[in-house]
């Protein structure tokens, strides 16, 4: 197999050859069509999300067909499709597990970060967190999906919107393009708050309702937020917005301080909720629904080798929609 490889944080990738991995008892192997690149591949890359293992292959948004089945594994044969994302596996004993929380599991690994990932031709999953994909999406459109179209449902859900409610989004980049067409397809009034006029314009052209910059203020109170990008003053912006009873969910696995808040800004039953990972639930939900919509995602494709550039164009804001490398 070949893999771009992560040595030492803040070094680029290597492209390596290594014997094609064996899988475990539970596990598939996975033959990888298509990885897409997330921006927590950049912060694992970059050192601002600290490595758990080096070296690593990095990607956890794998599509791709099953090459081969570990022993004790039912209910995939090679030759399926199948998904891998962020939420590699979760121990199933723990309190959070048993009530469904597996995003919640200290003992989880995660895709890309605690075990190798799809910036490779072959990936070893684990079959019980691996994603039946959808049929009427290619891989290259598929893997865009599995990270930020799944967390953005998440966020969705635990913002609290309800189908027809006011929503404002803060940031307008890959999960946040997902999550409108969600959100618009349940009827719900979207107003986006993002920097760069080319986002405010893509999210008018998605059918927000009205966009404007960070220090702009939507014309209507909301319901629930969504914060997509890294920066607590964001999140404030987004509460100060809020209706009574309102929820801000943080989608942001790394975020600079927040600044002191203003209780009132709080009171009257508003909330800040931060969204960790997703469920197995979440993944399957939103797939589903991804195909019902259908939720569309604007892709640049570069091929394996050349994921070090993917990831610079990443870095400096320049891909438009999802950065996805061709494997196969
Ligand atoms: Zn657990
Ligand atoms: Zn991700």
């Amino acid at each position: 197999m070949k893999a771009m490889v992560l040595s030492r944080p803040g070094e680029p990738l290597r492209l390596v050859e290594r014997p094609d991995p064996v899988p475990g008892a539970g596990e598939l192997l996975v033959r990888v069509a298509a990885c897409a690149v997330c921006r927590t591949d950049l912060q694992i890359c970059q050192g601002d999300l600290p490595a758990k293992v080096l070296p690593i292959v990095p990607g956890h948004q794998i599509a791709g067909r099953v090459a081969a089945v570990g022993p004790g594994v039912s209910g995939w044969s090679p030759g399926e499709r199948v998904g891998a994302a962020w939420l590699g596996g979760a121990d199933g004993t723990c309190a959070q597990c048993a009530a469904g929380r597996e995003n919640l599991c200290a003992a989880a690994a995660f895709t890309g970060w605690d075990r190798d990932g799809g910036y490779a031709t072959h990936a070893v999953v684990c079959a019980d967190f691996a994603l039946a994909l959808p049929d009427g999406f290619a891989d290259l459109d598929a893997a865009p999906l599995l990270c930020g179209g799944v967390i953005g449902y998440r966020a969705l859900a635990v913002s609290g919107i309800r189908p027809g409610g006011r929503l404002g989004l803060y940031g307008f980049g890959a999960s946040a393009t997902l999550a409108i067409q969600v959100a618009r397809h349940w009827g719900c009034r979207v107003f986006v708050c993002t920097r760069s006029a080319a986002e405010q314009e893509r999210a008018r052209a998605l059918g927000a309702e009205w966009a404007g910059g960070y220090d702009a203020a939507p014309p209507e109170k909301l319901d629930a937020a969504v914060t997509f990008a890294p920066a607590g003053s964001v999140v404030v912006a987004a509460l100060k917005a809020l209706d009574r009873g309102g929820t801000v969910a943080v989608n942001a696995i790394h975020l600079d301080r927040v600044p002191e808040l203003d209780y009132g800004d709080l009171w009257w039953e508003r909330s800040i909720r931060s969204v960790a990972n997703f469920t197995r639930a979440d993944a399957r939900a939103f797939l589903a629904l991804a195909a019902a919509v259908p939720v569309r995602t604007e892709v640049e494709v570069h091929p394996l080798e050349e994921a070090n550039v993917a990831l610079e164009r990443l870095a400096r804001g320049e891909v438009r929609g999802a950065a996805v490398l061709r494997v196969a």
